[in-house]
């Protein structure tokens, strides 16, 4: 499908595939092979020197992925994409490449479980730490962190359990005015309700595990490349250096700016990151999130809407405390959501249960329609305490920090009818306090 312009909902369905170059199958078949014929000799040289893009060994790429790829790419109007094994592979890869030599990067607490933790602890061993911000959206925070050493700026979309919403177009133009990439984990919101490069981002990664794939079937990763930034000698000389891998086809070493001048970043990742590390999306994976992101856009619509009732119903329970979403009557994100989701601030939310331990213990075992169990992006409704689970290896200070009160409590609203999920909350209500 080559004409760019067609919107959202077509290209999720059709973009990247067409059925002659695949044996007329209408739907993506999957590539369940190791390896590739390469034909002939020559033939070989041009793959190997990427004069000729085909099938070749799937550590390094499968046709159904690269349907995928080229999917999200245009979902996301970039330059490429990469399908990696989880969405952790693609946020580990990202920060790496971009802190090859070692460096910065700085963010805001409140980030992905996972993600904050190897920031913090695990990416130090390789030389790149991280400084937090205390204040996600105060733009000048940010820009007195930066220093000569820093690689990028990191940030969420929408942030998971507290479900804040930074102002992306302050932060992005900081960084730009010092030469920094903004890489965005678009993972809660999905293409279909935000979109990163159209407010500065200029890297995208995805757990595509959750929303994009919606189903709680399959483990998958993706970062998306807009195209474009310039990165500098000093700051980025990964992208200046010549290397043998990216050689031409008289075998002269390239810089991933000339093997790929459009998609470096991309292509640093496939030629040296899944060569060497291989953390690769599989064929069947990648069909499955193929499947998924055929039908994002009704499920999202469904999973908001659902998400807004469940809001306004459990603000109006005096068992609970509080409410954080931008549909809560009192949050402080409602303008900047507004601005940057205008289909809705995703299908996550968090509120804080006015009970006791036991009473919350018997709550969570009383409900028949939520299930507790710690993932995102579901067609169920998800239950979960953070502070005890996904978020529980965090120290008491950054927990503190990431603003995590021991009573939160985590709903990821899938695709029940929403006065049966408000039913059940009510009747595990009246069995925790009575
Ligand atoms: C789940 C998640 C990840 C990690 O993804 P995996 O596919 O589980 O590796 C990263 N970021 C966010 C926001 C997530 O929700």
């Amino acid at each position: 499908m080559a004409n760019q312009d067609y919107h959202f909902d077509t290209k999720r369905i059709h973009a990247g595939y067409s059925s002659e170059d695949h044996f007329n199958a209408v739907n993506t078949p999957i590539y369940q092979t190791a390896a590739f014929d390469l034909a002939d000799i020559d033939r070989a040289r041009r793959l190997w020197t990427g004069a000729e893009s085909a099938g070749l060994y799937t550590r390094v790429g499968n046709p159904t992925v690269t349907v995928l790829e080229q999917r999200i790419t245009e979902l996301d109007g970039g330059s490429a994409a990469i399908g990696l094994a989880s969405g952790m592979a693609a946020i580990s890869y990202t920060v790496l490449l971009l802190g090859e030599g070692g460096g910065n990067i700085v963010s805001a607490s409140s980030l992905y479980g996972a993600a904050q933790e190897s920031l913090t602890h695990f990416f130090p061993k390789f030389g790149i730490t991280t400084r937090f911000v205390k204040n996600r959206n105060d733009a000048t925070e940010y820009e007195s962190l930066i220093d000569e050493n820093t690689k990028a700026i990191y940030i969420e979309s929408i942030s998971n359990p507290n479900i804040e919403v930074y102002d992306f177009e302050a932060i992005a133009e900081v960084a730009h005015k010092h030469g920094i990439p903004v890489v965005v984990d678009n993972t809660i919101a999905t293409p279909y309700l935000f979109r990163p490069f159209e407010h500065g981002a200029d890297l995208i990664v995805y757990s595509a595990t959750k929303g994009i794939a919606g189903h709680g079937n399959t483990i998958a990763g993706l970062v998306v490349e807009k195209g474009g930034f310039e990165y500098s000698k000093e700051r980025f000389p990964q992208f200046h250096t010549k290397s043998y891998k990216m050689r031409d086809l008289q075998g002269n070493p390239r810089t991933p700016l000339e093997f790929a001048p459009d998609s470096p970043f991309v292509a640093s990742l496939r030629i040296f990151y899944l060569e060497f590390i291989g953390a690769t999306l599989g064929a069947f994976d990648a069909f499955l999130v193929l499947q998924g992101l055929s039908t994002l856009s009704e499920r999202l619509e469904k999973q908001v809407a659902t998400t807004k009732k469940l809001v306004e119903y459990l603000e109006n329970k005096k068992e609970v405390e509080w409410v954080r979403h931008p549909f809560a009557k009192d949050s402080a994100y409602k303008e900047l959501a507004d601005k940057y989701f205008p289909n809705g601030a995703g299908a996550v939310f968090s509120f804080g249960f006015g009970g006791t331990r036991d009473q919350f213990k018997k709550f969570i075992t009383s409900l028949e329609v939520l299930s507790y169990h710690v993932n995102i992006g579901d067609v169920r409704t998800l239950i979960a305490n953070p502070p005890e689970t996904t978020h529980t290896e965090l120290e008491p200070h950054i927990q503190e920090l990431a603003d995590i009160p021991s009573n939160l409590v985590r709903i990821s609203v899938g695709l029940e009818n929403a006065d049966d999920l408000i039913a059940d909350f009510e009747q595990a209500f009246e069995k925790a306090f009575s």
